[in-house]
C-alpha cells in the first residue's frame, strides 16, 4: 500500500499556490472589503432582497476568468467541457488544500466559487445534453448563461421522490405547474433545471423528468429569496404556473430525470467533505498558533490542558477523517461510487460536523476576538453549518450508512 499523495497531485497544488499568490491575492487585496470584517455587509445588496451585490459578483467573475485562462477552473470537468477530467482523488486533495488556506477569493465559501470550479450539473449536460442544451456548459463556466437547479419544494426536500410539481403533455409540448424552494442562483440564470413528475407514483424515482425551462418563460415566477444564516442569499422561492415548454426542453429522457441529480451526488458529497476537513484543519492550526502567542495569567495559553485537550481531540479526528476521505475518493476512482455510497456518506456527515466543532473551538480559543468578524471563524461556521443540511442532511447520510449496514440496499465492494 502506498499512502503518498501522487506526485501529479502535489505538483498541481504547488502550481495552484503559485497562481494564487501571483494572480488572485493582488485582486483580493484590491477588493479587501469583501473579505475583511465588512464582508457580509459589502457582499449583500440588502435592498434587493439580500442578493449578492453586483460588485461582489464582478470580483468573483474576474477571479474565474483568470483561473480559466490559467487552465485551473475546468480541472475537474470532463474533456467535453474543455476540462481535464481530474478524478475524485485529485478533486478531494485540491478542495482540502484550498479550504485549508482559510478565507479568500481563491475559494469562496458563500458562493462556492473557486479557482478550481465546482460545476455540479455540467457532467450531466455533457453526457446527455442535446447540441442546443450544451450552450449551458460554457454558459455556467463563464457565468453568462447560467443554469440553476430546481429539485427541492416547499413540502419536499430530503424526500425529493415525493415532489408535487407536475408536467402534463400537450401535443409536442408540456405544461408545468408547481413550486420550488431554495432554488440557488436562479435570479441570475438564463434557465432553470426543473424536476417534475410526468408519470409513476409518489415516492418512485421513475417518472420524474428534468426540463430546462427558460427563466423568462411566462409563468416562471421568482417570488422572493430566503434570507439565510450566511448572507448574501440567492436561494429563491419559485412558482411554476402553466409554464409551457417543448419536448426538446427535456434533459436526457422522459421519466429518467432523477438520475441526473443522482449522477453527481457522490462527487458532490466527497467534495464537500474534503472542503470541510480542510477548513477544520485551518481552524485547528490557527488556534494552536494563537494559543502559543497569547499570554494569560503570565503563561502561554497553549500550556493549559483545558485548551490542549479539545484541540488534540479535534486534530486526531481531523487526521483520521482526512485520510479516510482521500481513501474513499481514491476508491471512487476505481469502483462504481454506488458500491461505496455508505463510505461517501460517512465522510460527508463526519467532516461537516467536525468543521462546525473546530470553528466553534477556534472562536473559544481566540476569546472575544474569535467571536468578532475580524477573525474568519464565524464565517466558516455559518457557511459549513449549511453542509449539515444540504447535499443530504446528517440524517440522510446516516440513513444511507444504515441502509448498507443492515442490507436494505447497496452493493458492497469487496
Ligand atoms: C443554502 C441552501 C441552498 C440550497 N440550494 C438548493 C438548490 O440550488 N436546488 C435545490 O433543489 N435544493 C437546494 N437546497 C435544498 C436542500 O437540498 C434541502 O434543504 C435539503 O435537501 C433538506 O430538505 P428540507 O430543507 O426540505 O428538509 P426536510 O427534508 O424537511 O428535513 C427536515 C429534517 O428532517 C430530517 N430528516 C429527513 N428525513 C429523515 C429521516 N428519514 N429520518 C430522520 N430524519 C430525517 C432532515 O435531516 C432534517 O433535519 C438548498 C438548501 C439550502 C439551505
Amino acid at each position: 500500500m502506498d499512502f503518498n499523495i501522487p506526485k501529479e497531485i502535489t505538483d498541481k497544488l504547488a502550481e495552484l499556490d503559485d497562481f494564487i499568490e501571483r494572480e488572485i491575492k493582488p485582486l483580493e487585496k484590491e477588493n479587501i472589503q469583501f473579505f475583511d470584517h465588512r464582508r457580509e455587509w459589502k457582499r449583500t445588496d440588502w435592498e434587493n432582497d439580500g442578493s449578492p451585490s453586483k460588485e461582489w459578483r464582478a470580483v468573483i467573475e474576474e477571479m474565474e476568468r483568470r483561473a480559466d485562462k490559467a487552465g485551473h477552473l475546468r480541472l475537474c470537468l470532463p474533456k467535453g467541457c474543455g476540462g481535464q477530467a481530474a478524478g475524485n482523488l485529485m478533486s478531494a486533495v485540491v478542495r482540502e488544500h484550498l479550504a485549508g488556506k482559510g478565507l479568500g477569493l481563491h475559494n469562496d465559501l458563500q458562493d462556492e466559487s473557486s479557482i478550481v470550479g465546482n460545476f455540479t450539473i455540467l457532467p450531466a449536460i455533457d453526457k446527455y445534453g442535446t447540441p442546443e442544451q450544451r450552450q449551458y456548459i460554457e454558459g455556467n463556466i463563464t457565468a453568462k448563461n447560467h443554469l440553476s437547479f430546481a429539485l427541492t419544494e416547499p413540502n419536499h426536500g430530503s424526500d425529493a421522490t415525493w415532489l408535487e410539481t407536475r408536467a402534463v403533455r400537450d401535443g409536442d409540448h408540456w405544461i408545468i405547474n408547481g413550486m420550488k424552494r431554495w432554488n440557488s442562483q436562479v435570479g441570475r440564470s438564463k434557465a432553470n433545471l426543473v424536476f417534475a413528475r410526468t408519470s409513476g407514483k409518489d415516492g418512485s424515482a421513475k417518472g420524474i423528468t428534468a426540463f430546462i425551462v427558460p427563466t423568462d418563460a411566462p409563468g416562471h415566477n421568482i417570488l422572493y429569496n430566503h434570507w439565510t444564516f450566511n448572507m448574501p442569499t440567492d436561494h429563491a422561492e419559485v412558482e411554476l404556473k402553466d409554464v409551457r415548454v417543448p419536448d426538446s426542453a427535456i434533459l436526457h429522457k422522459e421519466g429518467e430525470g432523477l438520475m441526473i441529480a443522482q449522477m453527481f451526488v457522490h462527487e458532490n458529497r466527497i467534495r464537500q467533505a474534503a472542503a470541510s476537513v480542510g477548513a477544520a484543519r485551518y481552524c485547528i492550526e490557527e488556534s494552536v498558533k494563537y494559543a502559543k502567542e497569547r499570554i494569560i495569567f503570565g503563561e502561554p495559553l497553549a500550556s493549559r490542558q483545558a485548551i490542549q485537550f479539545p484541540l488534540a481531540e479535534l486534530h486526531t479526528d481531523c487526521e483520521i477523517l482526512r485520510n479516510f476521505i482521500f481513501r474513499t475518493a481514491w476508491m471512487m476512482d476505481h469502483v462504481d461510487p454506488v458500491q461505496i455510497s455508505d463510505l461517501v456518506s460517512m465522510c460527508n456527515f463526519k467532516a461537516n460536523n467536525l468543521v462546525c466543532k473546530a470553528a466553534d473551538m477556534a472562536i473559544q480559543t481566540h476569546g472575544g476576538v474569535g467571536y468578532s468578524r475580524h477573525k474568519p471563524f464565524e464565517h466558516i461556521y455559518r457557511h459549513h453549518r449549511r453542509y449539515r443540511i444540504t447535499e443530504g442532511s446528517d440524517e440522510v447520510q446516516k440513513r444511507r450508512v444504515a441502509q448498507y449496514l443492515f442490507g436494505y440496499s447497496g452493493k458492497k465492494a469487496t
